[in-house]
This record gives C-alpha cells, sequence and structure tokens, in this order.
C-alpha cells in the first residue's frame, strides 16, 4: 500500500481569491444591484438611475449622485478587505451602513468586464478605472459628475460554470425587480428609475414628506395593499417598530409581500417570521399569508448583522424578547379585526 503523501500548500493568487468570495456574494445579476445599489445609497446618493441589458448578463450600469470616491482611492475601493464604513471592532459592532465587508467591488470586478468612474465634490475633474480578467489598469481622468457609476459587463464571463446557472432575461430582471422594491420601500427619499433594454421600466419618485410615505408603498406594492393595510408603529424599551401590515382580509396565496427590516437593512429571519405568523394565527386561513412592509428598529449594539456575506441574515442578541415584542405589537393591531368588526381606521 502506498503511504500517504503531505500535499504542498500554496498562496492563492488575488484574483481566485477574490472569484471565491464572489462565490458568496455575486449569485446573479440581482445581487450585483443589490451590492452596488447599497454601495450609492452608503454614499448619501439622492438619486440612482439602475440600467440593465439582457436581464443585466450583458450590462449592469449603476449611476449615483452620492459623495463619489476620490481618485485615489480607486485602486483602494476595488481591493480586498478595503472599506470606508468600519476601522475597528467597535464600528463593526455597531454597523451604520448596509455595506461593511469590503469584498462587494473586488468580487464583482473578478468576474466580469468592470470599469468604475467617479467624482467627489471638492475635486475638479473625475477618474475612472477599469478591471478585465484580474488585471486592474491605471486610473485614468475621466469626465464625471460628482457621484459614481460602475459598469459590470458580461457577468461571468470567465467563470462558465457560474455562467451556465443564469435563467432567462426576463427571469433574472424580475429577481432585479424584486430586489429593487425592496430597497425602494426602505428609502422613499431616494429617486429610483430602471431601465431594460433601453426602456424605463420602473420609476421610484422620491417622496419628502414622512406622511406621504405610503406613496412609495404604492409603487412597489400597488394599492391593493395599501388600501387594505394597517398602520403600525410602537416602541417600547428601545424598541420600536412601524410600517403596514395586510388586513387579514387581504391575505396571499403565498409570502410574496413580505418586507421586514431591521435597521433599514431586508431580513430574512425565522425569530421574526414565527412572531408575525403567530400574531396571525387566529385570523387567516390556513395556508393564507399576510402581506407586511415591517421596519424594525433598535441600538445597533443589539444586533449582529456579520452572520453571513450577502447580510440576508441578522442575530439578535435577545431574540426572545424581539419576537415577543413583534408578536405582541402585531397581535394588538389585528385585535379589530379579530373582532369580526371594521372596528379599524383605514390607513
Ligand atoms: P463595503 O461596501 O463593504 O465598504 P465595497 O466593496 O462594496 O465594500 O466598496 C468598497 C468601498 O468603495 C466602500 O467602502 C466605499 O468607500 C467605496 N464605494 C463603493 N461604491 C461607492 C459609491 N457608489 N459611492 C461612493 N463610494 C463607494
Ligand atoms: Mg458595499
Amino acid at each position: 500500500m502506498e503511504t500517504a503523501k503531505a500535499v504542498p500548500i500554496r498562496q492563492l493568487p488575488d484574483t481566485l481569491i477574490n472569484q471565491i468570495a464572489a462565490g458568496e456574494v455575486v449569485e446573479r445579476p440581482s445581487s450585483v444591484v443589490k451590492e452596488l445599489v447599497e454601495n450609492a445609497l452608503d454614499a448619501g446618493a439622492r438619486r440612482v438611475d439602475i440600467d440593465l441589458e439582457e436581464g443585466g448578463i450583458r450590462l449592469i450600469r449603476i449611476r449615483d449622485d452620492g459623495g463619489g470616491i476620490a481618485a485615489q482611492d480607486l485602486a483602494l475601493a476595488v481591493s480586498r478587505h478595503a472599506t470606508s464604513k468600519i476601522g475597528s471592532l467597535d464600528d463593526l459592532e455597531q454597523v451604520a451602513t448596509l455595506g461593511f465587508r469590503g469584498e462587494a467591488l473586488p468580487s464583482i470586478a473578478s468576474v466580469s468586464r468592470f470599469s468604475l468612474s467617479s467624482k467627489t465634490p471638492s475635486s475638479e475633474h473625475g477618474a475612472r478605472l477599469d478591471i478585465e480578467g484580474g488585471k486592474t489598469g491605471d486610473v485614468q481622468p475621466h469626465p464625471h459628475p460628482t457621484g459614481t457609476t460602475i459598469e459590470v459587463r458580461d457577468l461571468f464571463y470567465n467563470v462558465p460554470a457560474r455562467r451556465k446557472f443564469l435563467r432567462a432575461e426576463r427571469t433574472e430582471f424580475g429577481h432585479v425587480e424584486e430586489w429593487l422594491r425592496s430597497l425602494a420601500l426602505a428609502r422613499p427619499q431616494v429617486e429610483l428609475r430602471v431601465s431594460h433594454n433601453g426602456k424605463l421600466a420602473k420609476h421610484y419618485r422620491p417622496v419628502v414628506a414622512e406622511d406621504e410615505q405610503l406613496k412609495r408603498v404604492a409603487e412597489a406594492l400597488g394599492q391593493e395593499f395599501v388600501g387594505n393595510c394597517l398602520t403600525i408603529d410602537h416602541g417600547v424599551a428601545g424598541l420600536r417598530l412601524h410600517g403596514w401590515v395586510g388586513l387579514p382580509t387581504a391575505s396571499r396565496s403565498s409570502g410574496d409581500q413580505q418586507y421586514f427590516y431591521v435597521n433599514g437593512r431586508a431580513v430574512k429571519d425565522r425569530v421574526v417570521a414565527h412572531a408575525v405568523r403567530q400574531a396571525y394565527a387566529d385570523v387567516l386561513f390556513h395556508g393564507r399569508y399576510p402581506a407586511f412592509v415591517l421596519f424594525l428598529e433598535l441600538d445597533p449594539r443589539r444586533v449582529d448583522v456579520n452572520v453571513h456575506p450577502a447580510k440576508h441574515e441578522v442575530r439578535f442578541r435577545d431574540g426572545r424578547l424581539v419576537h415577543d415584542f413583534v408578536f405582541k405589537t402585531l397581535h394588538e393591531a389585528l385585535a379589530g379585526t379579530r373582532a369580526g368588526a371594521n372596528a379599524l381606521s383605514e390607513p
């Protein structure tokens, strides 16, 4: 019998490291759109233009009017573990931005033909950086208004195994629309324009006044939801839950209109899902699902957002407390519907 031998260990090249990381955060065009639009929001953008071709497989272009990136920082922005958003463990424990891992740009750039153009308010000229096949070009002067444009062409052109899993244009664009809906609900003040193959597909107009937020909800989910929901706003012991929940009579056959945000970040959370289900348990028929758009706000130190690279999940320091708070708030809000009377006022 042959004896086992030690296999030499080697350090992986940067491009391969980035492609491995891309496997976690970049699944399809919608994940690219999510990461890039989140960056735009973190940069304080008031308006974001999203242009796609062929479901985003051929082209994703995201342009924002945020604070931009200084020319001397462009190369850093696309290198791994480089971020302007946190600098210490203490920062990590109270993250207020959507991003913080410094992984999205290098990951996306490693699996596409990538370009980044930007200008800050204090610089006179813009600059641009191109990356293809793991090769980062030189920073070039490039005209650009204050803000940032990122172009991602031919997603997964160099990763055939991934490209194979991409679906039809319409399916991919559907995923993009869904992510944007979720972002649009959370940031009603931000204007979002989405075009697909040269045609304007969706325009979320900015909502200025706090009391007009339902307009954005109507843009995202339709009048049907807005006309059949209750307004929620309840706070106790540093927890606040606000938003809108669908009336039991407007239940759905799937959970397709369920949006939950923790400190402005869209998340899927089992604790919360259970609390909502319980609150609706005695007002919904089996197999029916409530529609809701709910925002939970709490001290960022009470929730860990560093659970998964794509950040779809969080971990509450006190899950029980959050569960009971969500359950009680919704249970009480739904009390009137339980009595069978139309005692509840329309929003
Ligand atoms: P993260 O968002 O986790 O910091 P990214 O790889 O997504 O990591 O981005 C790296 C850095 O590039 C960000 O921290 C930010 O400083 C800068 N950046 C990326 N996109 C933008 C943008 N649209 N506007 C301004 N700065 C940006
Ligand atoms: Mg980011």
